[in-house]
């Protein structure tokens, strides 16, 4: 095992190691749990943690948080997303054609972990395999609905899919706890039941590897920390030898990563690995916006993207926030049907983090005021106490004194 700094999909350079193998590719010992289903809830989600299960629909959540967070949080529905997330993307389907039955046990290990009563799983109707496969694993549980949900991009967002299953809409800022909700990828739950049934880590994810320039588009398990060249090259490598490729991408064509180079690791939110021809990329300069209203008809969340990204160019966040920046989901629709082509989608992601920024300064000055006050109060009670105890001190000295002085008598107390 080495100890090196690599890149990570989020354009970082991080620590990492590189694990030689021993050729033999066969699992340590493992720990199966022979009745996995009457686990207590809390050893459920440690099983979960111990084997570093995150979110794998992409926002890679810590899942044992998310889990033991729904039962204090009281959630009476566990919402799986087996809508895909993005276009170009199919590992959720392939994975619900293939292993239903494993994601279905996941799902009710998940429903006894959170407490929930029912579990429904959203698939897009354009799937049609996928909802029978899940349908038929699901047969035998009837606390497990499979529900087929339009295929209008961002299903796979988590406030979208809460809607149409729920007909709740989120709170602005608010959290799915918050409306009794909880909701685990396709993906997570398959992962869940290896880790709890099997004892096994998660330490391979299913990747689409798609895109023009992709020689053998399609879907590969892919152990975590793997390159993506390594993957596309075991894939059939790039058509052409890449002439011809216009962008690389980790992740969905909406809101994955674009990538200087292909030396860079599948981690377990990476969904997928696009390699994008030119006809594929809308690259030329952005026109002045026309006022369509395009981005305001496409936008899933009944936002003004518009009117946000103006306020935004002119510095004017606070007003951006007020018109609803932060109900923006950074979906990319307005900027995909943009026929000024405007990077709508930046604007806003900028903003959030710019945002985030202000907000992570105000704690840290808040903090730093606190630390000033405190500080300042606990030097003033010292002072105080000090004080009070030299009175104290005094007091008693003078008292002792008092006490030692002999009695007056009277020759002495009267006067002749
Ligand atoms: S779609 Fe583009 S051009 Fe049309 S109103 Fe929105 S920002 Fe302007
Ligand atoms: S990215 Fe654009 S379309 Fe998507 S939610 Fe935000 S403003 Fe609406």
């Amino acid at each position: 095992m080495t100890e090196i700094t690599a890149p990570h999909p989020s354009g970082l350079t991080l620590p990492a190691i590189v694990l030689s193998a021993d050729g033999e590719d066969a699992w340590g010992p493992l720990t199966p749990c022979d009745d996995p289903f009457a686990l207590d809830p809390d050893e459920i989600a440690r099983r979960v943690l111990d084997a570093g299960i995150v979110g794998l629909g992409g926002a890679a959540f810590p899942s044992a948080v998310k889990l033991g967070g729904a039962r204090k949080a009281g959630v009476h529905t566990l919402i799986i997303n087996g809508g895909e997330c993005e276009p170009y993307l199919s590992c959720d389907d392939r994975q619900m054609r293939d292993d239903a039955a494993q994601i279905v046990d996941g799902i009710v290990l998940m429903l006894r972990a959170t407490g929930a009563g029912t579990a429904r799983v959203g698939i897009e109707d354009n799937k049609p395999e996928a909802i029978a496969a899940m349908r038929a694993a699901a047969a035998v549980q009837p606390a497990v609905q499979v529900c087929p949900v339009p295929a209008r991009y961002p299903m796979g967002s988590e406030k979208q899919l809460i809607g149409v299953l729920t007909g709740i809409e989120m709170p602005a800022d608010g959290r799915p706890a918050d409306i009794g909700v909880v909701v685990h990828n396709v993906g997570t739950a398959r992962a869940v039941r290896a880790a709890v049934v099997e004892g096994k880590p998660l330490i391979a994810r299913l990747v689409t590897l798609n895109g023009n320039c992709m020689k053998a588009p399609g879907n590969i398990e892919v152990r975590l920390g793997t390159l993506a060249e390594a993957v596309i090259a075991f894939a059939g490598g790039l058509k052409g030898e890449g002439v011809g490729l216009a962008r690389r991408v980790l992740g969905g064509p909406m809101m994955g990563q674009q990538m200087p180079h292909w030396r860079v690791p599948v981690v377990k939110g990476t969904s997928g690995i696009l390699a994008l021809d030119a006809d594929e990329v809308a690259a030329q300069a952005p026109d002045p916006c026309i006022r369509c209203g395009s981005c305001v008809q496409a936008c899933p969340a009944g936002l003004l993207p518009l009117e946000m990204s103006a306020r935004i160019r002119n510095d004017a966040l606070a007003e951006a926030v007020d018109i609803g920046l932060k109900d923006c989901i950074a979906c990319g629709c307005c900027a995909f049907v943009c026929p000024s082509r405007i990077p709508l989608v930046q604007y806003f992601v900028h903003a959030k983090g710019e945002l985030a920024a202000q907000e992570r300064a105000r704690l840290r000055t808040d903090a730093t005021r606190k630390l000033a006050e405190q500080k300042r109060e606990r030097v003033e009670r010292d002072k105080r106490e000090k004080a009070e105890a030299a009175a104290r001190r005094k007091a008693e000295r003078e008292a002792r004194e008092a006490a030692a002085r002999p009695a007056a008598t009277p020759a002495e107390g009267v006067s002749a």
